[in-house]
């Protein structure tokens, strides 16, 4: 670890993390996966938008961009489009990609553009206070739900799914090797590719929803998911309650990117 530490963290550290936070585990297991991929640190760029887990790229010795809230993947489309060689990921939240980012998550999405996007989901705005984003729970509490919200929760993977996606993964910080290894398969996979990271902030949800220790909320995510393998073999009331994990879809479709090129040859008179 202290060879990946010094290889691929800026000297920046300590983070502005809450003791017990899951971002720091979702960022280590970046950091495995392109070790493990041995990506060229000189051609691989991490974008990130607003919130508790977009700091982490402020941390990471690449090629980053800390943009503004939502907007991460219009700042990775550009950049992907003008260096069609580099690798570029996307760092954001729940509230970041799907509320204020919505609209460019599903876009990026049907565009089958090559980027991989590592969503913290940890079902809140964690830093401005706790406030319920389209991945809160049904009926989890938030300040802005103190009875509990209301509105049904997006199912983040079939959602990327449903927009076009053509690699989608989730797992969470209790399985953190298989996320790493989740992580990889999404950068080596050429196209939109979405990993959903469970991951657990005791401050801002637990202490609202009874889960301010750290171990419970690793313990809630142990509890409350399947490998998707051993979903497969489950009556649907054995499945009630529980989230799936692993690789949930994959396929190929052409890579945005490369067909941009290949217009803008057409455009050169065949030239490129
Ligand atoms: S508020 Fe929550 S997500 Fe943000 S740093 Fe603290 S524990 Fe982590």
């Amino acid at each position: 670890m202290e060879q990946l530490l010094e290889k691929y963290y800026r000297p920046k550290l300590p983070h502005i993390w809450c003791p017990g936070c899951g971002n720091g585990i979702v960022t280590a297991a970046i950091v495995r996966a392109i070790d493990k991929l041995g990506l060229d640190q000189d051609k691989t760029t991490i974008v990130s938008g607003i919130g508790c887990s977009s700091r982490a790229s402020g941390y990471l010795n690449f090629d980053t961009l800390h943009t503004a809230h939502g907007r991460a993947l219009p700042f990775a489309t550009g950049i992907k489009l003008a260096k069609p060689d580099h690798k570029v990921l996307v760092i954001t939240g729940d509230g970041d990609a799907t509320a204020i980012g919505g609209n460019h998550f599903i876009h990026a999405a049907r565009r089958n553009i090559d980027l991989t996007v590592i969503v913290y989901n940890n079902n809140i705005y964690g830093m401005t206070g706790g406030q319920y984003s389209p991945l809160t729970p049904q009926m989890a509490r938030a300040t802005t739900a103190p009875y509990g919200n209301i509105d049904r929760a997006f199912d983040l993977s079939e959602l990327a799914k449903g927009a076009g996606a053509t690699f989608v993964a989730r797992s969470t910080t209790y399985h953190a090797k298989q996320l790493a290894e989740l992580v990889a398969k999404g950068i080596a996979h050429e196209g939109f590719a979405v990993v959903e990271a469970l991951t657990g902030c005791p401050i801002s949800y637990g202490r609202q929803n009874k889960l301010s220790k750290p171990a419970a909320l690793l313990a809630w995510q142990r509890d409350h998911t399947v490998p998707v393998e051993a979903a497969a073999r489950l009556k649907p009331e054995q499945l009630a309650g529980k989230i799936k994990i692993g690789v949930l879809h994959q396929e190929t479709a052409p890579e945005y990117s490369a067909e941009y090129g290949k217009v803008i040859k057409q455009a050169m008179g065949g030239r490129s």
